[in-house]
This record gives C-alpha cells, structure tokens and sequence, in this order.
C-alpha cells in the first residue's frame, strides 16, 4: 500500500551481504527538491546548475546563485548536496553568453573548458558556492568535462583566490570531478590524488568512449553504456577510486537502470545518481542484490 512504500522510499537501500549504498537524487532546480525528498533521496549526487544560467537572457548574479544553492542544501539538512559547477557549451549554447559557433561542439569549448576560458563568468559561481558552503556545510563542489590534472589545478586555484577574496580562511570544500572523458578514466590515479571523489557521468563517457553522439538515433546500438568498452572504463575508475580511498558514484542514466545496478555494485560503486521518480525501485534492486 501506498504508506509502505513511502516508508520503503525513506529507508536504507542495504545489499544481502550488508553493504550500505547511498542512493541520491539528480536534480535540476529548487523545484525537484521536494520530490527527491519524498522519492528517499539521501542528499543530491548531481545538481545541474544549467538552469539559472538558461532561464533568462541575463546571467545570474552570485546573489541570486548564492540563494538558490544556500536554500537548496538547507531543504536537505546534513544531507550532502552536490554542485555541479556550469556545464553549458556550444552543445547547449547560453542567450545571456553568446559564445562563437563551432564545428564539433561536443569536441570543444564545453564544461570546465569554457569555465577556465571565461573566469569571471567561473568566478561568480564559485564565489556563490563558497559563500553557501560557508552556511551549508553538506555542500560539495563537483566539475564537468575535467580531461587533465592541470584543469583540476586551476579549478583549485581559483577557489583558493575567490576564497582569499571574500576573506574564507580555507575553503573546507568537498571538490570531485564527473569522470565522462576518456582521457579521465586513463589517468584516473593521477586525479584521484587532486580530488575528493569522482562521479561517473555515463551519459557522455560513453558518448565519447564509443565516439557516438549521444543525440544521434542511427547509432543508438553504440550510444549503450552496455558496452563492454564502457563496462571496462567504469570498472577502471572506481576500481582506482577505491585502492585510492576517495568516494565513486554515478551520476549518468545508467545508475537509475535498474537492469545495471547488480553489475555496478559487483564493480565497486558504491553511490548512485538518478531522477527521483527512479530512486524507490533503484533502492528495492539494491536490497535483493
Ligand atoms: C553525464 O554526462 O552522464 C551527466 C550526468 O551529465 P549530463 O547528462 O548533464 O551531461
Ligand atoms: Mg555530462
């Protein structure tokens, strides 16, 4: 009955051999927040920050930034709320930040990349994160489209200077890195000695691993994060995750994929991402694993 369920929601999702595995929410905005709770989400694993910078033609101030990330993580208590900085590109272009056409957007100045390219526009949101962190200690920092140790350098340099500025004494900040390049999973030890934790982004990890537009219907059968060349990548990364001692989740589709869950938790996932509606039954298939 419906009152069992919404108690099943809310409990521990814990394996038969008594592993205890996070079950977290994706989230796109203040308004997927009370569903996450509802669904038994135990914090959010992926906070797609795209939508304050795509709801009008002016990009947000770190006021207004500041607000909505201080107000989502309270929503969630201690629960851990993570912030994914800006992943916009010639991809999913911005009306308020015209940026100059390319040829293979997929391939160009997206993620992280343009971040680094356009510090100012970097800099607010990561002055607003650090601001709300400073009020909401759940929260955590997580970075898109990292392909190089050098980027994670910068990405960490800029935050010790933005927290110098708004006079923080150490910034105290949970930073992880999405793995969904291939360059990422290949030099996995290195970044795991940069970060706090990485989160597995399968929906361009196996864009990119397959070289196979995720958009693109002809080529669906290679757009499958089935693959065993996805498997392979996966099982590197938390595999590396786990000798290093740094927390892996999954942030992609496939970590609501209930078909997927019992081969993840084999490779050593242990946190898992998806759209709230998906978080009961991803909880019940992790309980008869
Ligand atoms: C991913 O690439 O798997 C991911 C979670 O990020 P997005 O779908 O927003 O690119
Ligand atoms: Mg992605």
């Amino acid at each position: 009955d419906i009152e069992n369920s919404a108690a099943n929601a809310q409990a521990p999702a814990i394996t038969k051999a008594g592993r205890a595995i996070s079950v977290l929410a994706n989230i796109g905005g203040p308004d997927d927040v009370a569903q996450a709770l509802a669904c038994g989400a135990e914090g959010v694993g992926l906070f797609r920050t795209e939508f304050l910078f795509q709801q009008s033609d002016a990009l947000p101030s770190e006021e207004e930034q500041y607000q909505v990330y201080r107000d989502i993580a309270a929503a969630f208590g201690d629960k851990p709320v993570t912030i994914r900085s800006l992943d916009v590109g010639g991809d999913k272009p911005l009306v308020a930040y015209p940026m100059p056409a390319e040829e293979n957007p997929f391939l160009g100045q997206r993620g992280v990349r343009l971040c680094l390219a356009h510090p100012e526009l970097f800099a607010t949101q990561l002055r607003a994160i650090l601001r709300a962190h400073a009020e909401q200690p759940n929260i955590q920092l997580m970075i898109p489209m990292i392909a190089t140790v050098d980027e994670v350098q910068q990405v960490k340099a800029l935050l010790v200077q933005q927290c110098a500025q708004l006079g923080l004494s150490d910034t105290g900040l949970a930073v992880g890195i999405m793995i969904e390049v291939p360059a990422a999973v290949f030099n996995a030890d290195a970044l795991a000695k940069e970060v706090d934790f990485f989160s597995i982004g399968t929906n361009d990890l196996t864009q990119y691993v397959m070289a196979a537009d995720r958009g693109n219907s002809a080529i669906a059968e290679l757009v499958d994060y089935f693959q065993p060349a996805v498997i392979r990548a996966i099982a590197h990364t938390c595999e590396v995750a786990n000798k290093a001692g740094i927390s892996v989740s999954m942030c992609g589709e496939m970590a609501g994929d209930t078909k997927a869950t019992e081969a993840l938790l084999s490779l050593g996932l242990s946190k898992f991402s998806a759209s709230a509606a998906l978080l009961p039954a991803l909880k019940e298939t992790i309980r008869l694993s």
